[in-house]
């Protein structure tokens, strides 16, 4: 299969991480920005969750600095804006992204699906593509109750240790979550293996993304 490159003669991309509550990064893609900070430790990260407060908050900068590691450049961000209200308050939330596009421009964005059954989720990634219209986007997806998974159609391989340490950071130091039923390594890996099996990967696993469009 013809493997395609996100980044052509661009060792510094500039790379904008979307999620509406702390853990929805890691969860959807935390593969993906483990291997892009490895294969691209000069990229500049900017990394924002719109809804954590208390140990939520905690978790959430611990763990963007857990993934993002040593890369070159990295600004987190950790906002609290009601959960499970965006769609109530969105007003507040489009200006934060007007603001965010002034600040940054990035190459490549990760924000949730489209037709993710949460209301918090589908708003920023309808705010997404209303507020940046000249960027690659690729919606990521989360395993949930309400049985919202799709078909995607771009898939980013991972291998095992990449795999393993996704895993590990979240169920370190997400804590607050298990008393959630399907918040463990089973639930986490059985996605990536299931999208692995469809993308041929030789590592068996991958991560899965909505690409709206692309241009070439
Ligand atoms: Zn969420």
């Amino acid at each position: 299969m013809n493997k395609f490159r996100l980044f052509v003669d661009n060792p510094e991309p500039k790379i904008l991480c979307l999620g509406a509550h702390s853990d929805d990064i890691e969860i959807g893609c935390g593969g993906t920005i483990l291997r892009l900070v490895q294969e691209y430790p000069r990229a500049e990260f900017h990394w924002v969750v719109f809804s954590a407060r208390d140990q939520r908050a905690q978790e959430a900068y611990k763990s963007a600095e857990s993934f993002l590691g040593k890369v070159n450049s990295k600004s987190i961000h950790v906002e609290k804006f009601r959960d499970s209200y965006f769609p109530y308050i969105g007003a507040s939330i489009k200006d934060y992204f007007v603001d965010l596009k002034k600040e940054f421009s990035p190459d490549l964005i990760l924000t949730h699906y489209s037709n993710d059954a949460h209301q918090d989720h589908r708003l920023i990634s309808e705010l997404t593509w209303n507020a940046f219209r000249d960027n690659v986007i690729l919606e990521y997806e989360i395993e949930k109750y309400d049985a919202d998974l799709g078909i995607p159609n771009l898939y980013v391989h991972l291998d095992e240790s990449l795999v393993h340490r996704k895993i590990a950071n979240i169920c370190e130091i997400f804590q607050s979550q298990f008393e959630k039923g399907w918040f463990d390594e089973e639930s986490f890996r059985s996605i990536m293996r299931i999208r692995g099996i469809e993308s041929n990967s030789h590592s068996k696993y991958a991560e899965a993304f909505y690409c709206r469009k692309i241009v070439i």
